[in-house]
């Protein structure tokens, strides 16, 4: 029996046409896209192209792509960079709880360098008040960098109504949509937002390709200096085959997008309804406003670590959130930013589907967590 994996917000398996076309980059147009003889242009010719197709998901022009190594350094670079970038009084900096640690961090670390940071509340259900944006939007302040669904929950947020907020009193906004982007439409004009992050291996591209959509106009701070590439805003030598498959994923989530996420859905709502009443003590988490593939569920009395090993002992693949953050025992940051205790956080596993997830899988997928919680209930009633 072969495992199932329901891990989709930690990574995802690479689509085969998507390594073709980096096949083909690896091969072929193996030169320099800065070298201007032939093969360099080839290569060149092979970066414009993602370029055009990694604007294509988002509504961007291909000018405002700034290709980074994933999305943290792409977080890391709207963060840092705005915040490099600003000068007189705008400085201040806010952000949400619950975004993920490629946000927390550098904001953090503007923190401790003195600069002033706000992290807004978020209700039961993750998402950030509206009243609250509202209330720290003054003229102190530069950026405001919130995400667009979250990835322990899937918790979308409410970023247009943020950014207008922003906008009232000229304050640039960022959101990071590495978990949204591909399982919902994102339209950069339509949102107002002036930065947005994704990655390519949360789409089915490749590890190590990832972008930051940096409207024109805005101003940023590079983080490492040494070239012109990128605009001189992401300098050295690109990662073309990376590159090349980023684009071929971006170009296959935005023809799939509708019918992957309506499936998705489909069988996301059912895997919840059959958990929640095959198993007592039971209860989702995020509300309703949520990515269509992510399911994350609080089992009463229960260590989310103990059901995650035994569910992988079983042959399916979850996590209890993070999957950079799954060395360390903390819960999870955003579970306690909701208000739950640590001991109710702890008790939660993240399940999350994709576009291979079949029907039969998840039928699969809910006896083994009905039979992993009756093992762990058993065992420590
Ligand atoms: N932001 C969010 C919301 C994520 O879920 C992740 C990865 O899990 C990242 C940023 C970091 O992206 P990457 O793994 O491409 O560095």
């Amino acid at each position: 029996m072969n495992t199932i994996y329901a891990d989709y917000n930690a990574t995802t398996p690479l689509d085969p046409e998507v390594r073709a076309a980096m096949n083909e980059a690896l091969d072929v147009s193996f030169g320099n896209p800065s070298s201007i003889h032939q093969a360099g242009q080839a290569a060149r010719r092979l970066v414009d192209r993602a370029r055009a197709q990694v604007a294509g998901l988002i509504g961007a022009a291909p000018d405002e792509i700034v290709f980074t190594s994933g999305g943290t350094e792409a977080d890391n670079l709207a963060v840092l960079g705005v915040a490099g970038a600003a000068t007189g009084e705008r400085r201040g900096m806010v952000t949400s709880a619950v975004e993920h640690k490629a946000v927390l961090d550098p904001c953090a670390y503007l923190q401790e360098q003195g600069r002033a940071v706000t992290f807004l509340p978020v209700d039961g259900d993750g998402r950030v008040e509206i009243a609250a944006a509202e209330g720290v939007a003054t003229s102190d302040v530069a950026l405001f960098s919130v995400m667009l669904a979250n990835n322990d929950t899937g918790t979308l947020q409410p970023v247009a109504e943020i950014v207008h907020a922003a906008q009232a009193c000229g304050v640039l906004v960022h959101s990071d949509a590495v978990q949204a982007a591909g399982k919902v439409p994102i339209d950069v004009k339509k949102l107002g937002v002036s930065l947005l992050s994704f990655s390519s291996h949360k789409i089915h591209g490749p590890k190590g390709a990832g972008a930051l959509f940096v409207r024109y106009g805005v101003r940023l701070a590079p983080l490492v200096r040494g070239g012109r590439q990128e605009r001189t805003l992401r300098p050295g030598t690109e990662n073309v085959p990376a590159i090349v498959g980023f684009g071929k994923a971006c170009d296959l989530a935005r023809a799939r997008l509708e019918a992957d996420a309506r499936r998705v859905a489909e069988l996301r709502d059912h895997f919840e309804k059959q958990v929640l009443a095959r198993i007592p003590g039971t209860r989702v988490n995020g509300g309703d406003h949520r990515l269509p593939n992510t399911s994350n569920i609080a089992f009463d009395r229960l260590d989310g670590e103990a059901i995650t090993i035994n569910l992988d002992m079983l042959g399916i693949a979850v996590s209890t959130g993070a999957a950079c953050n799954s060395a360390d025992k903390t819960p999870s940051h955003v579970l306690v930013a909701m208000g739950q205790s640590a001991a109710c956080a702890r008790s939660s596993v993240r399940f999350s589907f994709g576009r291979d997830t079949t029907d039969e899988e998840i039928d699969r997928a809910v006896n083994l967590v009905v039979s992993a919680v009756k093992l762990l209930r058993e065992a420590r009633p």
